[in-house]
């Protein structure tokens, strides 16, 4: 049950850690905290050093200045260094060298699993399918519990789904052909008042998803929705297997609506009011309504 929870716990972030910053001019990106240059956090990288930090909040863009159009960095230790960990911050600002600062430009999300940089949900797609069929030993996948099952993890008699009890878990049926999990795309849909023409199932679910809206920033929220709701689902699944209570299922889309406005303001839309949000996404922000 133990070996179970951890598998579960490690994997439990394959979408944060799919959503990269793309940084601009560093307004927006925590310098220590987001992941933005490299594979993880800089503070998990140089742990060490983001110990003795003075700026262990900061945004890129305070960690340093501009100096005639070159970007300097400034550095704030609560001492002095020791050699070793001199030998570190060279590590570090050699690792930052190979990114470069835009001013006057925001900084964006991307999506790692596309190769362009640029997250869409095709790419996110296949990122589920590939966790989802790549040869057991990999540890790649997403721990559903039919793979579970297939690595013989303990505690995994019942291999259902536990949304709606009846067919065998799986990221295809989990996301998408479950009953339960329809109820609540057709619930976006509704809160988006846009009619769907049925129950799509996976890929073709998300074309149906993103063809709804037709362009613009409104589709760009629009696919952040569709993260959310995959999250979401995600989130409320680990919920229902590991914990005592789980959220209701209103509860959950009100999550939906809480985590897809917080993305859309955090990176599309800064001016995004979250009450108009939850009842009327389209009107919560100026630009939407053209
Ligand atoms: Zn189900």
């Amino acid at each position: 049950m133990k070996e179970k929870s951890l598998t579960i716990e490690s994997r439990r972030n394959w979408v944060k850690e799919g959503m990269l910053k793309s940084v601009g001019d560093g307004s927006d990106t925590l310098f220590w905290h987001n992941i933005w240059v490299g594979e993880m956090p800089l503070k998990e990288k140089y742990n060490r050093l983001f110990g003795i930090s003075l700026d262990k909040e900061a945004v890129i863009a305070k960690m340093g200045n501009w100096n005639q159009g070159v970007w300097e960095w400034t550095w704030k230790w609560r001492r002095n260094l020791f050699a070793w960990e001199n030998e570190l911050l060279q590590e570090l600002i050699k690792e930052l060298q190979t990114i470069s600062l835009k001013q006057g430009q925001q900084d964006a999300w991307t999506w790692k699993y596309n190769q362009e940089g640029k997250y869409t949900v095709k790419t996110t797609y296949k990122h589920l399918c590939q966790q989802h069929t790549i040869g057991s030993t990999s540890g790649q996948r997403i721990p559903t519990k039919d793979n579970l099952k297939s690595r013989g993890l303990k505690g995994q008699d019942d291999d259902k789904c536990v949304l709606c009890g009846v067919e065998v878990e799986s990221v295809e049926h989990l996301f998408f052909k479950c009953e339960v999990s329809w109820s609540i795309w057709a619930s976006c849909y509704d809160w988006w008042n846009l009619k769907t023409v049925g129950q799509g199932k996976g890929w073709i679910h998300i074309e149906q998803h993103t063809g709804l809206v037709s362009r613009g920033l409104m589709k760009e929220m629009w696919i952040v929705i569709w993260f959310a709701t995959i999250w979401s689902i995600w989130l409320w699944r680990n919920q229902k297997i590991f914990k005592d209570e789980a959220d209701s299922w209103e509860r959950v889309l009100e999550l939906i609506k809480f985590r897809s406005f917080y993305w859309c303001k955090t990176t599309l839309c800064p001016d995004l009011v979250q009450d108009k949000w939850r009842s009327k996404p389209k009107e919560g922000h100026k630009r939407l309504q053209q």
